[in-house]
């Protein structure tokens, strides 16, 4: 029987560089997948449906919550974000590691359903640079700024419920701790043993 692969859950306040992360996680060669999540926000400049995000109404969003086709889905600042369940289930079912990018709420729900994902949390060295980054991104307005730093604060404090904490000081050095990581949680024993205990067995002495 094939393993089933490893979800990854990768999460932290906005404007820490999830994605800058993310996109340079994927840059290298990785055994693991993206998972595009869905949203209901405005598409941003340079953004690409099916690439960046799928990008739907809150009449389809509500449709697919209904049918029961999203693995998590939060409300943030107004709109909704979510994973959709099919493709996760199939690339974990192939074997292949999943890595999903998403928001703290949304991390919880995933908690819950599948306990031995890793949860992986960027922060950012301290929240004058988080507040820099959101000003400098000039896509959001001021109050939009305040009310993502206020939810900030509030995800950071949920930092506890992660198994991992990774500092963003620096695009490339976060990339490769988050890599070594998930590299290095293939090794732990609760995942591997089932191998071994088969191994075992099968071996006449
Ligand atoms: P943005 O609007 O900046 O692209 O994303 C806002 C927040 O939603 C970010 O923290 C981002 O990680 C999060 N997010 C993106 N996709 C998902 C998702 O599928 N589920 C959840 N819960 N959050 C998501």
């Amino acid at each position: 029987m094939r393993e089933r692969g490893l979800l990854i859950v990768f999460s932290g306040p906005s404007g820490v560089g999830k994605g800058t992360v993310r996109a340079k996680i994927f840059e290298s060669d990785n055994n693991f997948e993206y998972s595009v999540s869905m949203t209901t926000r405005k598409q941003r400049p340079g953004e690409v449906d099916g690439k960046d995000y799928y990008f739907r109404t809150r009449d389809e969003f509500e449709e697919m919550i209904r049918n029961g086709q999203m693995l998590e889905y939060a409300e943030y600042v107004g709109n909704y974000y979510g994973t959709p369940l099919t493709y996760v289930n199939q690339t974990l079912d192939e074997g292949k590691d999943v890595f999903l990018e998403i928001e703290v709420q949304g991390a919880l729900q995933v908690k819950e359903k599948v306990p031995d994902g890793v949860f992986v949390f960027l922060t950012p060295p301290d929240l004058e640079e988080l507040r820099g980054r959101l000003v400098g991104r000039g896509t959001d307005s001021a109050e939009v700024i305040a009310s993502r730093l206020e939810k900030a604060k509030e995800e950071i404090r949920l930092m506890s419920e992660y198994d991992y904490a990774v500092v963003n000081d620096e695009v490339d050095l976060a990339a490769k701790r988050v890599k070594k990581i998930i590299e290095a949680e293939h090794y732990r024993v609760d995942r591997v043993i089932e191998r071994y205990v088969h191994m075992i067995d099968d071996v006449k002495v």
